[in-house]
């Protein structure tokens, strides 16, 4: 845990000036994505179940996601497809997209989900076997994470979890982990209607904890949701296989820019 420091006197604009230099302000929160950061990666085994199934290499994600940088899904969170142009982050452009904020239910989304698959497999999905793979799938907790949001929380660093999620998954990925012991501030792409890599859904989440996005630190296992937070000025952490990497990436930027407890 890296030392705690003092703000006195020093703003969330951005800078103390000392004459004509500009120094960073110091670390005053710290944002947290949900899949893929405390959960394990999804989506383990993806590649067997297509390959058993006699369905295309990366089909079942392009089906369902629209494209296979989902969230939090196993060998695509960290090294997924390229950053998408800015004014791309703000499109709705694939009903998992349309689900995500809310614009469409999950029994529409599956509706769509089958509709598609015969020119995205080549064949109809077979949706026993697909829900039967999926209440198989494992979702660990990845601890380290938990440990150091709740040391956070402790020395009283604000803190808050941006998740793109799925109205009718709530009650479920909110049961893996202790959501509502850690955060005060959860914002949720389907509840406030814009999902990640939008830059309004951060400004929202830097609004509700009261801090400038570049007195923040963003940590997410999305490429784009990365490079939309850096865009803003945020520090960030992409984050890749393992925890304990995250967590000394996010410690490494807290010793550089001292962190304000409230
Ligand atoms: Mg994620």
């Amino acid at each position: 845990m890296p030392k705690l420091v003092s703000v006195t006197g020093i703003g969330t604009n951005g800078g103390t000036r000392w004459g004509a230099v500009s120094l960073p302000s110091v670390i005053e929160a710290v944002i947290f994505d949900y899949g893929g950061v405390f959960s394990s990666p999804l989506f383990r085994g993806i590649g067997k179940f297509e390959a058993d199934m006699g369905y295309p290499a990366g089909g079942v994600l392009e089906l369902l996601f629209g494209d296979k940088g989902y969230i939090g899904v196993e060998g695509w969170g960290h090294d997924g497809p390229v950053e998408p142009a800015i004014e791309s982050r703000e499109a709705v452009t694939h009903d998992w997209h349309r689900m995500e904020v809310g614009e469409i239910t999950l029994e529409q989304w599956f509706a769509g989900v089958q509709e598609r698959a015969p020119e995205v497999l080549g064949q109809p999905i077979n949706m026993d076997a697909y829900l039967t793979f999926m209440a198989e799938m494992p979702v660990g907790v990845h601890w380290p994470v938990v440990h150091r949001a709740r040391e956070l929380l402790a020395a009283g660093v604000p803190i808050a979890l941006l998740t793109n999620n799925v109205k009718e998954w709530g009650d479920h990925w909110r049961a893996t982990f202790p959501v509502d012991e850690l955060f005060k501030i959860v914002v949720d792409s389907c509840e406030v209607g814009t999902r990640k890599p939008d830059a309004r859904i951060y400004l929202l989440t830097c609004e509700q904890l009261g801090v400038a996005p570049d007195a923040s630190v963003f940590i997410d296992d999305n490429a784009e949701n990365i490079a939309a937070a850096r865009a803003l000025g945020m520090e960030t952490v992409h984050f890749g296989e393992n925890p304990f990497t995250a967590v000394a990436e996010l410690d490494a930027i807290l010793d550089r820019r001292g962190v304000a407890p409230r």
